[in-house]
């Protein structure tokens, strides 16, 4: 199959994390990561775009050996180590706020929220199985109502509605001095849609939702992670080639 377009070799490669480079059952594909580690030892870096907060993308990249900057929370916090600060696109703390006032409006909702919420730096994440009407139509009529709120599969995000991986991204890229006419980025849901629509060429994973392998320009036969070995063999073999 033809993984790239005609005469055209990415430079850089953003890869999604949960559903692309795991299965269903967020386990790690051991295929992707070899195939990762070849893209960087060709001198092509690959940035993590992920809606998981800070400390658990840099593990991942650390252990992953990558060496570009990563984008998390779905765009709200871009960072590398090597940087003082982290790039902050947006604050949790009106989040947070409204979830505690939401917790004393709807009886049963859980304030704390997901596990992870500990780390989150630019948005506030409830269970996914809280009440999403209720909570959406007090949200309307509270001071927060300027906060987007979104379920995913993991939870029930409040967030301010700029955030998106295709806005974090196009920070990324202009502090990194990095064209997107040059990126190719791999994906399998609709938090990957703002990317695939950002830079030059997308793939979505097989077992991908339907939406995003409809925008994608091209579909991986191959489930998750083992889209990764033939579509980085074609990258490496379109990258000698152009050097030859
Ligand atoms: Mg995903």
């Amino acid at each position: 199959m033809e993984w790239l377009p005609p005469g055209w070799c990415p430079s850089v490669v953003v890869i999604d994390i949960d559903g692309t480079i795991t299965d269903g059952e967020k386990h790690l594909s051991m295929e992707a990561v070899q195939a990762v580690r070849e893209l960087e030892e060709a001198g092509i870096p690959v940035v993590l775009a992920t809606g998981n907060v800070r400390p658990i993308t840099y593990g991942l990249w650390r252990f992953l050996g990558l060496s570009a900057p990563m984008c998390c929370e779905n765009g709200g916090v871009l960072w590398h180590p090597d940087w003082d600060e982290p790039v902050l696109r947006a604050s949790a703390t009106e989040a947070k706020e409204a979830a505690v006032w939401l917790a004393n409006e709807i009886d049963g909702v859980n304030p704390h929220g997901i596990v992870t919420n500990r780390w989150r730096e630019s948005e506030w994440c409830l269970y996914p199985d809280e009440p999403l009407e209720a909570i959406v139509q007090a949200v309307q009529r509270s001071p927060w109502a300027h906060l987007s709120v979104v379920r995913t599969g993991f939870a029930i995000h409040l967030m301010e509605p700029h955030l998106s991986k295709g806005e974090g991204l196009s920070v990324l890229f202009e502090k990194m001095g990095w064209s997107v006419d040059d990126a190719l980025c791999v994906g399998d849901a609709p938090n990957d849609l703002p990317m695939f629509e950002l830079l030059h060429w997308s793939v979505a994973v097989g077992g991908a939702f339907e939406s995003v392998g409809e925008a994608a320009s091209v579909v991986s036969p191959h489930p998750h992670g083992a889209t990764f070995p033939p579509l980085v063999e074609a990258i490496l073999a379109r990258k000698a080639g152009d050097v030859a």
